[in-house]
């Protein structure tokens, strides 16, 4: 599944190539996703041209002259470029072509995604409105973490898995930060200090940007219009790593089940 990182990559990867470009052409090869593709996407955007992507959360944001695109890569999609000519794959189901012959083209062999418009604006649209802070931001540090858990007996792990809390921090992010930090991710979100949550911000952020500028070396695959997207190859300590010795202590990493999530940790290194 994409996460905040790949996400981010791709914003970085294809603005370059589609911001004030004239769209000169929208191709629609399947209108049936999580939402369906609004019928008046086609007309809206030939002849217009996007302004500044930004993202909020996994929510790409492209405006267009009054309004904005809202674009979710759901849990195998891919925004991709191309130049016109290369012939569409399979589940290559979105074609934006503009004047200067690049295609931003959309791939999703499982259709979770969606295009959508943009419910008024980022603060009234039902979907990004009540969202957390950017893991990334100044919003975003152990004072937050700590104020918002007091008094919650849920596990750690989960709480800062809650979009609510903090954006972006899926599953690999959640028990490698949790690992740096030194947190056992099955303590009372409630039972954290103010000083662990601090540690814990931190290694939030660390990871996050770690991923984003390992993927800012994936950058010129959006140009190649070819590969598809993975994870990038960041060194893990501690996900996917079950029955293996901890890199810090060589005790043998545990797994668990939490939130029906699988959770990774060293029952040495984290408390
Ligand atoms: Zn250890």
């Amino acid at each position: 599944m994409p996460e905040l990182p790949e996400v981010e990559t791709t914003r970085r990867g294809i603005a370059p190539h589609v911001e004030d470009r004239e769209i000169v052409e929208v191709i629609v090869r399947q209108r049936r996703f999580r939402v369906p593709v609004p019928s008046d996407v086609e007309e809206s955007l030939i002849g217009s041209r996007f302004g500044e992507l930004t993202r909020r959360a996994k929510y790409l944001l492209l405006p267009v002259g009054e309004r904005t695109l809202l674009w979710h890569l759901g849990m195998s999609g891919s925004l991709r470029l191309a130049r016109v000519g290369d012939q569409p794959r399979k589940h290559d189901h979105v074609d934006v072509v503009f004047d200067d012959g690049a295609i931003l083209r959309y791939h999703d062999p499982r259709r979770f995604g969606f295009v959508d418009w943009l419910a008024g604006d980022v603060d009234t649209d039902t979907r990004l409105a009540r969202l957390g802070p950017e893991p990334l931001s100044s919003a975003f540090d152990g004072d937050r973490l700590y104020q918002l858990s007091r008094g919650r007996r849920a596990a750690v792990k989960p709480f800062i898995m809650d979009n609510a809390v903090v954006v972006g921090v899926g599953n690999i992010y959640a028990t490698e930060a949790l690992f740096l930090a030194g947190i056992d991710p099955r303590r009372a979100a409630g039972r954290v200090s103010r000083e662990r949550y601090a540690r814990l911000a931190e290694a939030i952020k660390e990871v996050l940007a770690a991923a984003i500028t390992q993927g800012g070396t994936t950058l010129r695959d959006f140009v190649s219009g070819t590969g598809e997207p993975g994870y990038f190859a960041q060194r893990l300590n501690v996900y996917g790593r079950a029955g293996q010795p901890c890199r810090r202590c060589g005790a043998e990493l545990r797994q668990i089940v939490l939130g029906q999530r699988a959770s990774v940790f060293c029952p040495i290194c984290q408390r």
